[in-house]
């Protein structure tokens, strides 16, 4: 059976392209930097591209391309381009379409190096960059130049939680010439598919949902078509962002239990989240399972569930949320967000810092806003971590 035919949870199990010559059941760690020609004319045709055959593990690496393939497949893409880190992936991206003069749209909230790299690197480059909500199509039109060269979106926001209508932004991206490039980290490919509506690159921060696990630091970009893919490829090889096969094992390994992960934690944090919403101390709970989130129907057509990252504010502010992070005992007080254990941090202080006060305010990341990633525990557990740690508030 074609591994393009089985449903999402099989190819999660026996997706990806790999054979391995001795019949190894899992995929091997080819750790080596270097692979041996069979002759002077076979090295040549390596390098022609008249001959798959591989060469240095910069460019390709069967571990690697294990997992690239089985993304790709996972996102319905052409083809995965696997990286160091999610950050790997967001320069890749920005590297392949943004040249001297060029100009991105980008939603506000994104991932706070996301936009700081933009700012205080690209610049330098005569890089041009506007933030804008990007869930306002109105805005997003309003923000387009005839230089624009990329409409980078990531949705959910970061940490704000919203939604952006993808289908949307891709017409009218499309109808001006311009690719969409989205930050899918938030969702993992089990809970939303963005190349499936028309946009053209999806990247993701393995670190997070994909690997699960809190372990491994890795990113991945999977192009909607060759000629993108070929592009993307490139720059990553040139610049040297490449991913490492010990890195690219523990992910295909972690993957593995994407579906059942995500399960679990969507369900914790619509519990957790309506539990913080009748909460007296508790002055608004973003989450897009939520009715009261201002997307709920947009988030129910476009993702295939709300996830696991929710974003509050106590009704204290900033001091009532520090008293919350600093007595939860079965959270972990830490950033990054995805993994089988739940974390709290604040944006304002860590993530985010980086991020300009005035783009802070535009972006709706408030001094107050606690931002809460729902691990696979017991919820019970985690309901009495939260009412107890409420309670010294
Ligand atoms: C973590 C993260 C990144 C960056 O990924 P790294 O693996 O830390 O380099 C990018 N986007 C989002 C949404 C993230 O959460």
């Amino acid at each position: 059976m074609d591994s393009k035919d089985l449903s999402f949870n099989s190819k999660l199990i026996h997706g990806g392209d790999f054979k391995d010559a001795l019949g190894s059941a899992t995929v091997p760690i080819y750790q080596t930097s270097t692979f041996i020609f069979d002759s002077a004319d076979h090295g040549a045709a390596c390098f022609s591209g008249e001959s798959d055959g591989y060469i240095y593990t910069r460019i390709a690496n069967p571990t690697i391309k294990a997992l690239e393939s089985q993304i790709a497949l996972l996102e319905n893409g052409f083809g995965g381009i696997a990286t160091s880190s999610g950050m790997g992936a967001v320069n890749t991206v920005y590297l392949t379409l943004l040249g001297q003069g060029a100009h991105v749209v980008s939603s506000a909230a994104v991932y706070g190096p996301s936009r700081v790299v933009l700012e205080q690197q690209y610049t330098r480059f005569g890089v041009e960059s506007t933030f804008v909500n990007t869930a306002d199509i109105e805005e997003v039109k309003k923000a387009i130049r005839p230089n624009t060269k990329l409409l980078f979106i990531e949705t959910p926001s970061n940490p704000t939680m919203d939604i952006t209508d993808l289908k949307a932004c891709g017409d009218l991206a499309h109808s001006l010439g311009i690719p969409v490039a989205v930050d899918n980290t938030f969702s993992s490919p089990y809970l939303q598919r963005p190349l499936d509506l028309g946009v053209d690159i999806v990247f993701h921060s393995m670190t997070k949902f994909i690997n699960g696990h809190a372990d491994v630091v890795a990113g991945i970009i999977v192009a909607k078509d060759e000629a993108m893919y070929k592009r993307l490829r490139s720059t990553m090889i040139n610049f040297g962002c490449n991913m490492d096969p010990h890195q690219a094992y523990l992910v295909i390994r972690g993957l593995k239990t994407l579906g059942i992960r995500m399960d679990r934690s969507q369900e914790n944090a619509m519990k957790l989240a309506q539990y913080l919403e009748q909460h007296p101390k508790v002055s608004w709970v973003r989450y897009p399972g939520l009715l009261s989130h201002p997307q709920y129907e947009l988030a129910k057509k476009q993702m295939n569930g709300p996830g696991s990252m929710i974003s509050f504010e106590l009704k204290g502010g900033l001091t009532a949320g520090k008293v919350l992070m600093d007595n939860v005992k079965v959270a972990i007080l830490a950033v990054s967000l995805g993994g089988v254990e739940t974390l709290i941090q604040h944006p304002a202080s860590m993530t985010h810092s980086k991020v300009s006060a005035d783009g802070k305010e535009k972006a709706g990341i408030t001094d107050g806003l606690v931002r809460y990633s729902v691990g696979i525990e017991d919820v019970n557990d985690l309901l009495a971590d939260l009412k107890q740690a409420l309670e010294k508030v």
